[in-house]
């Protein structure tokens, strides 16, 4: 006889299993912004057609810090600093369902 199918349980399981695959993830927000090289001869000289310029915001031993990402890196940066955004929304839905188990042990063992 197979056990009653708990949704929640299911749930848990297949998001633990899915934290391997952002184990690249980064801390910190991804920064562009638009810049000028300061070359005279540079097509951003004219203070429109500026540079993108790539960052990871992020504290280190507490101190805000801006990181130049190099353009090539640019997007596998910025999909690993998402992945921790998808980590942190994974470990709060497991802690709501094990808030929940919680309650409902502590519960069961008033009655
Ligand atoms: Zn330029």
């Amino acid at each position: 006889m197979k056990p009653p199918r708990e949704p929640e349980l299911e749930l848990r399981g297949r998001l633990i299993r899915s934290l391997g695959s952002l184990r690249e993830m980064l801390p910190g927000s991804f920064v562009e912004r638009q810049r000028a090289c300061g070359r005279p001869n540079c097509h951003c000289a004219d203070g429109k057609r500026l540079h993108s310029q790539y960052q990871i915001s992020v504290l280190m031993d507490g101190k805000p810090k801006a990181l130049n990402i190099p353009a090539e890196l640019a997007e596998k940066v910025r999909q690993k600093i998402e992945m921790r955004r998808r980590f942190d929304a994974a470990a709060a839905t497991i802690c709501g369902v094990n808030l929940k188990r919680f309650l409902k042990e502590k519960e069961d063992r008033q009655v």
